[in-house]
C-alpha cells in the first residue's frame, strides 16, 4: 500500500515574513497520520530558513528545480549536493513551467533526475500534456516520452526513490481540474508503462496529481486507486487551503 505525498510548489512567491506564517501554520496542522507526508518547496533563497523552521516536525522540504551538474562554472545554478547539504529531501524536476519557459527538454530533465538521485535527493518528475495534445489524442504518448527519457537515463530502478507527478498543463493555475476519472486514466497508464519494466517498482511508486487541486476537489481525486497525492501550486500558499488537501489525503 502506497502512502500519500502532499507537496506544495510555492513557485516564485513568498517573503521571509509571509513564509514564517505559512510554515508555522503548516507545521501546526500537518496530519499526524503516518500515511500522509507533507512536503513544501519554497524558492531557493528561503530553503535553509524553511528547513530550520520545520525541524522536529514531520514536514519535509524540497526545491523546485536543480542543476544537472555536480559543481563548477555554471553561474546562477544550484547543485543537487547543495540541496542535500542544507537539508532538502526532494526536488521537483521537469515542471511544465521549466519545460515551457526555460526550454528544458526531456533529455535535460532526465539528466537532472539522475543528478538528484546521485546526490541522495528524491526527484519528483513532472509529466503532462498541453490542451492541444489532449485534444489531438496524444496524452498517453506525451507522458510516455517524458517518462521514457528518465527510464532510459536511470533505468526503472530510479523510481525506487523517485516520484512521478502527472500535471496536465491545461489544468495548472487555470482553475480547470482534470476529473478524477481523467486523472486516474493517465495515472493508470503511467503505472502500466512502468510495470512493463518492473511490476514491483510500478506498484510502489507514488504518482501525484497536479493541476488546480484544492480542498474542494482533493477528496475525489485522492480516492482514485492510482492517485497517491498532489503537487499543489496556488492552494499551497495558504496554510488552511493546503492543509485541507492534506486532511483529504489523511481520510483517503
Ligand atoms: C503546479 O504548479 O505544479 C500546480 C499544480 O499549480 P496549481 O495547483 O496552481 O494548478
Amino acid at each position: 500500500m502506497r502512502d500519500f505525498l502532499v507537496a506544495g510548489n510555492w513557485k516564485m512567491n513568498g517573503s521571509t515574513a509571509s513564509n514564517a506564517e505559512l510554515v508555522a501554520g503548516i507545521v501546526a496542522g500537518a496530519p499526524t497520520s503516518g500515511s500522509v507526508k507533507v512536503l513544501i518547496c519554497p524558492p531557493f533563497p528561503y530553503l535553509s530558513t524553511v528547513v530550520a523552521q520545520v525541524a522536529g516536525s514531520s514536514v519535509a522540504v524540497g526545491a523546485q528545480t536543480v542543476s544537472e551538474h555536480e559543481a563548477g562554472a555554471f553561474t546562477g545554478e544550484v547543485a543537487p549536493a547543495m540541496l542535500r547539504d542544507i537539508g532538502c529531501e526532494y526536488v521537483i524536476v521537469g515542471h511544465s513551467e521549466r519545460r515551457a519557459l526555460y526550454g528544458e527538454t526531456s533529455f535535460a530533465v532526465a539528466a537532472k533526475f539522475k543528478a538528484a538521485l546521485d546526490a541522495g535527493l528524491k526527484p519528483i518528475l513532472c509529466v503532462g500534456e498541453t490542451l492541444e495534445q489532449r485534444e489531438s489524442g496524444s496524452t498517453e504518448s506525451v507522458v510516455e516520452v517524458q517518462l521514457g527519457a528518465v527510464i532510459d537515463k536511470v533505468g526503472i530502478a530510479g523510481f525506487a526513490t523517485g516520484v512521478v507527478a502527472y500535471e496536465p498543463v491545461w489544468a495548472i493555475g487555470t482553475g480547470m481540474t482534470a476529473s478524477p476519472q481523467q486523472a486516474q486514466d493517465v495515472h493508470r497508464h503511467i503505472r502500466n508503462v512502468m510495470a512493463g519494466h518492473d511490476a514491483d517498482i510500478a506498484a510502489a511508486t507514488q504518482i501525484l496529481y497536479g493541476g488546480s487541486m484544492k480542498g474542494e476537489n482533493a477528496a475525489g481525486l485522492l480516492a482514485m486507486p492510482d492517485i497517491d497525492g498532489g503537487l499543489i501550486g496556488g492552494a499551497s500558499l495558504k496554510a488552511a487551503d493546503f492543509l485541507a488537501i492534506a486532511a483529504a489525503a489523511a481520510q483517503g
